[in-house]
């Protein structure tokens, strides 16, 4: 099946407004050969000015992150609606910063993925093992119980566009990479999983995106697997001429 490639960038906690503008504009000129759904996701403070700034072009904003539920007392949290409402038209969930660093478990994650269903944000959920995991043979272990627990309880109509990114957490702002054919394995593997929670069709259509270490240099030999639908990239999305070498991927 045909998937459209997705590259997503994720900004993390960089860039001042003057330097995520500067980003966005450059990003318009980047070129995109292959046509693949182009996504940037910038901090909170500059979402709305990125956004502004991208309409009219092909590219998406999405939110790094958004809380459960739609307002209320939850000092420094961002909720769906506020995501929407500055220009999200997706939401990164599970990434592994959340996972680890803020505590993000699959429950919590599960609460966050009916928030922004409700919102009708696009997910990029994210999975992925770490080193010691990966060492005692449970990557797909750990990665089908993080899908399985953090899709809980929605429908594959309801799911339907849901993007997943898999990113092992020892390839992530490490500069180790996956090799292709390790992605390709748990990318399958994915897919697989997919298919038996829900169906072939929707395992089929859901596009599975590779983040760790993505970098101009590396991204063709990994976008020339079957089941790498895209890329989710840290460091070098921030560097326009890097991100848009890796759009352009051949
Ligand atoms: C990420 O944080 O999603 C990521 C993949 O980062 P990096 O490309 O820097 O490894």
């Amino acid at each position: 099946m045909k998937r459209t490639p997705i590259i997503a960038g994720n900004w993390k906690m960089n860039n001042t407004l003057a330097e995520s503008a500067a980003l966005i504009e450059a990003l318009k000129n980047a070129g995109n050969k292959n046509n693949a759904e182009i996504i940037v996701a910038p901090s909170f403070t500059s979402l709305a000015k990125v956004a502004e700034l991208a309409k009219g072009s092909s590219l998406q904003v999405s939110a790094q992150d958004v809380h459960w539920e739609d307002k209320g007392a939850f000092t420094s949290a961002v909720s769906p609606v506020q995501a929407k409402d500055a220009g999200a038209t997706h939401t990164i969930l599970g990434h592994s910063e959340r996972r680890s660093v803020f505590g993000d478990t699959d429950e919590i994650l599960n609460k966050k993925v009916a928030a922004a269903l409700r919102h009708n944000l696009t997910i990029i959920f994210c999975v992925g093992e770490t080193l010691e995991q990966r060492e005692a043979n449970e990557t797909i272990a750990v990665i089908n119980s993080q899908i399985e627990n953090g899709l809980k309880g929605f429908t594959a109509e309801q799911l339907k566009g849901l993007i997943i990114a898999y990113e092992p957490v020892w390839a992530i702002g490490t500069g180790k990479t996956a090799t292709p054919d390790q992605a390709q394995e748990v990318h399958a593997a994915i897919r697989a999983t997919l298919a038996k929670l829900y169906n072939e069709d929707f395992a089929q259509a859901t596009r599975i995106l590779y983040g760790g270490s993505v970098k101009d240099t590396n991204v063709d030999e990994i976008m020339a697997k079957p089941d790498v639908d895209g890329a989710l990239v840290g460091g070098q999305a921030l560097i326009a001429e890097k991100f848009a070498r890796i759009i352009n991927f051949n």
